[in-house]
């Protein structure tokens, strides 16, 4: 697995409460849903596992070379209510040609979209197992859109105006959604040719 947790040093990312910035929240989940999977024997790649800045080509770069068998990038906000799960927005291409190797770099993603709209709809079933709401929708975000691998971004945000980001409970359940869902795509995966 490829996990990006989103913004980093100057970049702090928005203010979730008083005490928190998302950059510390995205790396603090990363590194939760890290141990989960590293548990099943699933290595995970960070794309940083500091508070250092990184901007999207670095992002992407790592994403890229790391072959993973998906992309997670992981963002949160205070407002609004369970999961907001994003695939790119560029239009659809054929898978790319292996023969071709190289991809468009802006739009590496393009490839990818079919793979990874069935990762969402699987992250989208665990979430539902969970009672996590989710909002699905399509974007043009960095460094998604130059990811050449199954790739989905999450936005966690509070379960309900009872149980904030920081309730122990609620990121246990995001956990256990996300691990329940890239384990059983990466078995998936593996099976294909
Ligand atoms: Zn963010």
């Amino acid at each position: 697995m490829l996990l990006d947790p989103a913004h980093g040093g100057a970049d702090t990312g928005a203010m979730l409460d008083p005490a928190t910035p998302e950059k510390t929240y995205t790396l603090a989940l990363a590194n939760q849903l890290r141990a989960a999977l590293g548990s099943r024997g699933i290595r995970s790649i960070f794309t940083r596992d500091s508070d250092v800045a990184l901007d999207s080509t670095a992002r992407a770069t790592i994403a890229n070379r790391s072959h993973a068998s998906a992309c997670i990038v992981l963002h949160a906000t205070s407002t609004g209510n369970g999961m907001h799960l994003f695939t790119s927005s560029l239009p659809a291409v054929k898978e790319a040609d292996p023969r071709r190797a190289f991809l468009p770099w802006q739009t590496a993603q393009a490839s990818y979209e079919t793979s990874s709209l069935r990762l969402e709809s699987d992250v989208d079933a665990a979430l539902t197992q969970q009672h996590i709401p989710a909002l699905v929708a399509r974007t043009s975000l960095m460094p998604l859109d130059s990811m050449a691998c199954p790739a989905v971004a999450i936005e966690v945000a509070p379960l309900d105006a009872n149980t904030p980001l920081s309730n122990p409970g609620y990121q246990q359940k995001i956990v256990d959604a996300l691990d329940a869902a890239l384990t059983a795509w990466r078995s998936d995966w593996r099976q294909q040719p």
